[in-house]
């Protein structure tokens, strides 16, 4: 188990933008949610939010060149699934990362509860639709973790119906990753007490009071049956060709430099290239 609290990486490295490795956030078998503090800054350059801020700047031009190259080469997908509790961060995580990416190749998908149409079909089948096709990067905003995470906290389906969704998802995870995606699982951890000040945050602002449903207070009545739910769909469903990464989110400006730097890690192990096409070596444009 790698918890962010028990293992704070690599401060002492001078480069801002590479002083974390994927490894601080990455869960196991049997990671346990309770020993991720959702207030820490583990890879934080000097837990400084102006550094860390810096750094960020620095890993989305990383991420503009990565990019740039996996829409050049079009045979590979990267697929970030972001999971959060209610004002977990899930909309500013998507708006932070979006701006490394290249808008035409880039998508967002959000995934609310299912129409009647979706629900007339396998939990899979609008998941399957939306995925990123070769040569982009596909934003997941919620995903079919809400089947087997509010399904089952809100008892919308019996444990008979939910349970085998485990084994679904890991074999629909393996299809996905056969066929040239890359998925990277993220759980946005936030601490019961930030989600009451964002919640309240969208009752007493006007600006805010559109985002607020009154079913984010059922959900928050819920919150341990949720954290239980969590770490046990994160315990099933790590795989080597799928892993999930908890990330503190406490604090916006340590999640988006966390949540940045798994996806610049991810691409950098794919070394997406430039096709050659030595076929126009020496043509010239008249
Ligand atoms: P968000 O809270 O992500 O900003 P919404 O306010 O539209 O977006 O809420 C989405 C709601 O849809 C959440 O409560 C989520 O649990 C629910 N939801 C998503 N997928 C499912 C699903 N498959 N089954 C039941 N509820 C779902």
């Amino acid at each position: 188990m790698n918890s962010p609290v028990a293992r704070p990486r690599a401060r002492a490295r001078t480069s801002p933008a590479v002083v974390a490795g994927v490894d601080t956030w990455k869960t196991g078998p049997t990671f346990r949610l309770s020993s991720f503090d959702p207030s820490s800054t583990p890879g934080a350059p000097d837990g400084d939010r102006n550094k860390t801020e810096r750094a960020s700047a620095e890993l989305r031009n990383r991420l503009r060149d990565l990019h740039g190259r996996l829409i050049g080469e079009k045979q590979r997908s990267v697929l970030v699934v972001l999971q959060a509790m209610d004002g977990g961060g899930k909309d500013g995580t998507v708006k932070s990362l979006y701006l490394g990416l290249n808008p035409a190749d880039a998508s967002v998908q959000s995934f609310t509860v299912p129409s009647e149409e979706e629900l007339a079909h396998d939990f899979l089948w609008r998941i399957h639709a939306r995925v990123p096709k070769r040569g982009t990067v596909g934003l997941f905003n919620r995903s079919h973790y809400e089947d087997v995470l509010a399904v089952r906290v809100r008892n919308i389906e019996p444990k008979s119906v939910w349970e085998p969704r485990f084994n679904a998802i890991n074999e629909f995870e393996h299809v996905l990753h056969s066929s040239g995606s890359t998925i990277v699982k993220i759980m946005l951890h936030i601490s019961k007490d930030q989600q009451r000040e964002r919640l309240q945050a969208r009752i007493d602002r006007p600006d805010k009071r559109w985002k607020f449903r009154t079913g984010d207070l059922e959900d928050r009545e819920l919150w341990i049956e949720y954290q239980e739910a969590y770490e046990d769909a994160i315990r099933r469903t790590t795989t080597p060709h799928a892993p999930w990464y908890v990330v503190p989110a406490d604090k916006k400006w340590y999640r988006d430099f966390a949540t940045l730097t798994i996806l610049v890690n991810t691409l950098e192990a794919m070394k997406p290239e430039y096709p050659l096409r030595p076929e126009l070596d020496g043509i010239v444009v008249p």
